[in-house]
């Protein structure tokens, strides 16, 4: 984030200067800028790997304004979505953009629910891709043998909240923001999906699996996801979401959400031949060859932001 803003900075300078920005007016070129949001156990970029792998840099090349957000890597929608309120502010003060297209994965998905709820003014669009809207079967799975409030999940949540959680949150340079891994856990279920979604109901289908209402005080609301946990021989973590993906009861699912979850607003398609962490071109490109490349499908989005004025 930090590292963005001061990019974003000199760029501006680079203007003010006379140096035109090396961008032409092109295919991804939206009117406000393009925020990313990652999911749980999400960062901007470890060691120079991108968690959005090789998204923003082409999105910027065909002329999109892209910031990566970086907020808690494990805890509630609230609290990560206060997070990503003030960096929206703070983008929307370096750019001057009157509002800002979020998109965010996985959790992230809900997370740019709750901005668009407490200020859409601020907020020309929401995209979810891959995201936890109605809950995920698998972290249910995880709550059933982990409830709430069990000393056994204190100790659990702890340790995660020790190690993995202060790993990523310290290789991504952001060592000092909160975690809680039973938040995180309890935002991912689907009792806290229900309570999160009578919050915040904007968007999401109110019965079945179908589209949501597309446009709301202002806002508009889309989403894509794949429903195929196994998709690339050579990536070690298809073997996981492969296992993860049985806790579905056969429902449709990138292993860690089913395809129903995934629905808000307009519904692009969940049915990409894609698993969880393909939706964001994980691990490290690694994804099936028999579909549309996930970068494109943000290419091709961005464009479609730009087609409705966003
Ligand atoms: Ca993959």
């Amino acid at each position: 984030m930090k590292k963005t803003l001061i990019t974003a900075a000199f760029a501006i300078l680079g203007v003010l200067a006379g140096v035109q920005p090396a961008m032409a007016a092109g295919y991804t070129q939206t009117k406000y800028p393009i925020v990313l949001v990652h999911g749980l156990f999400g960062f901007d970029s470890i060691l120079g790997i991108d968690y959005w792998y090789r998204i923003p840099e082409a999105l910027r090349a065909d002329g999109a304004q892209v910031f990566v957000t970086q907020v808690s890597a494990a805890n509630s929608t609230e609290v990560r979505g206060e997070q990503l309120l003030t960096q929206v502010k703070q983008i929307m003060a370096i750019t001057g953009a009157t509002k800002v297209n979020l998109i965010g994965h996985s959790h992230g998905g809900p997370t740019a629910r709750y901005i668009s709820g407490v200020a859409p003014e601020l907020v020309a669009s929401v995209t979810s891709v891959g995201g936890v809207n109605r809950g995920s079967d698998f972290a249910d799975a995880v709550r059933g043998v982990l409830p709430d409030g069990s000393p056994l999940t204190s100790i659990v949540a702890a340790t995660v909240d020790a190690t993995l959680t202060a790993l990523i949150e310290g290789l991504s340079g952001q060592p000092d923001l909160p975690k809680d891994a039973n938040a995180a856990l309890t935002s991912l279920s689907t009792a806290g999906s229900t309570a999160f979604n009578a919050k915040f109901p904007d968007g999401v289908p109110t019965s079945g699996c179908g589209n949501g209402a597309t446009l709301v005080n202002g806002v508009r609301y889309y989403s894509w996801g794949g429903s195929t946990p196994y998709t690339n021989l050579f990536d070690p973590i298809d073997g996981p979401l492969l296992l993860t993906s049985a806790f579905f009861n056969g429902k449709a699912n990138d292993g860690l959400v089913s395809a129903c979850s995934m629905n808000l607003g307009q519904v692009i398609r969940t049915n990409y031949i894609m698993n969880h962490l393909d939706e964001v071109n994980q691990t490290v490109g690694l994804v099936s060859i028999w579909e549309t490349n996930p970068v494109e499908l943000f290419r091709q989005h961005a464009n479609r932001l730009k087609s409705a004025g966003l």
